[in-house]
């Protein structure tokens, strides 16, 4: 593991602390508990005392992006995500067909947690650099939403890979359709993404396995 990266986890999702000099920047934010397992993470590191200078975020969740709006407030950061999930964000968004389930539970969840609303500082789009960590590239891996996507570091050959596909619980697995926005465009985004140079990935819903493990999960997952 890079050591300039530091992984969060929390019950059900992580996420990711990137170190660039003196500065940190967040790849998604967690859900519930989320900010309190930065804070002890950060602790732990020796990092609690430095910048977070930016968010990332791979999509519009709520487990991805429920801390994103106090944590930018709080260490007054900038949040980049894609645009084609502005819909999550600003709390709109549409589902259909058996997706619809996914979009009746962030419905309840928004309400249950006061989530408020949000319009990222940047909205991004496939290809886009981001000058963080030296470098990383925007990856379009639609399917789990629509502009769901990933954040590859050419430095590291890692890709950060949202909720491409999960291997936590049940172990690897393409997450089921009622979660996803368009299951077989979610199908040929693994596809896109086993096409980069890669030696690792990194989900966001994961068991503790090496990124170059999780690597091998996801071609085992893109072979019928
Ligand atoms: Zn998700």
């Amino acid at each position: 593991m890079p050591p300039d990266l530091l992984i969060v986890r929390t019950l059900i999702v992580q996420f990711f602390v990137l170190r660039d000099g003196e500065s940190l920047y967040l790849i998604d934010t967690g859900f519930i508990g989320g900010k309190r397992a930065l804070h002890a993470a950060l602790l732990v590191r020796g990092w609690d005392a430095l910048p977070i200078r930016g968010i990332l975020l791979t999509h519009g969740h709520l487990d991805h992006v429920r801390n994103a709006p106090a944590l930018a407030a709080r260490h007054g950061a900038w949040i980049a995500g894609p645009e084609r999930d502005l819909e999550h964000y600003e709390g709109r968004a549409c589902y259909s067909g058996l997706g619809r389930v996914a979009g009746v539970a962030e419905w309840v969840g928004r309400r249950l947690l006061r989530q408020p609303a949000f319009r990222p500082d940047r909205l991004l789009n496939d290809g886009d650099e981001i000058p963080v960590w030296d470098g990383l590239r925007v990856v379009a891996l639609p399917g789990h939403t629509h502009g769901h996507c990933g954040y590859y570091s050419a430095r590291h050959r890692l890709l950060f890979s949202g909720d491409l596909f999960a291997t936590f619980g049940l172990g690897p697995q393409i997450a089921p359709a009622y979660l996803n926005q368009d299951n077989a465009e979610a199908r040929r985004s693994i596809h896109r993404a086993l096409e980069l140079p890669l030696e690792g990935v990194l989900p966001c819903h994961a068991n503790q396995a090496a990124p170059a493990l999780q690597l091998e999960y996801l071609r085992a997952l893109a072979t019928p």
